[in-house]
């Protein structure tokens, strides 16, 4: 399931892509079919998200299409009749877009955040005593007045 829920900054990532391949591609029909591509490649991932799951640690989209029924593993590569033939596909444009907007710095996980903030507070000694110490299942916590 993949769901992007900031569409604002989604489209940014999109019109972005769009630039890039206006400044990089030359070839003119292969600029075509590369704009088509992340046309439909956003339009498949608002439509059809839920077929489609992000892998970030490899960093590919896996794609079941609706289309042909076939599952597609996306990132530089892909498993497609379009690929097989050189060419662009919508695939591996919606694997970028999706790959540029994860890593927009807001989209990072928490977990990523609050993983750097623990390793910099310093252990403080404990300077006193407990009261007590209770038991809560099988871990057992001093108590303090
Ligand atoms: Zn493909």
């Amino acid at each position: 399931m993949l769901e992007i829920t900031d569409t604002n900054k989604f489209g940014k990532v999109t019109a972005a892509a769009l630039a890039k391949v206006e400044l990089t591609v030359t070839d003119a029909q292969n600029k075509k079919r590369w704009v088509n591509a992340i046309a439909k490649g956003v339009v498949e991932i608002e439509a059809n998200g839920a077929f489609m799951t992000y892998d970030e640690k490899d960093n590919y989209l896996v794609i079941w299409s609706q289309k042909s029924n076939e599952v597609y593993s996306a990132n530089g590569v892909c498993q497609c009749k379009a690929f097989g033939r050189g060419m662009a596909c919508w695939h591996r444009a919606a694997a970028r877009l999706v790959r540029l907007y994860l890593e927009l710095p807001e989209n990072k996980k928490p977990a990523f955040a609050a993983q750097k903030e623990t390793k910099e507070i310093p252990y403080l000694p404990n300077t006193r005593e407990p009261v007590r110490v209770e038991k809560y299942g099988s871990v057992r916590l001093p108590v303090y007045n």
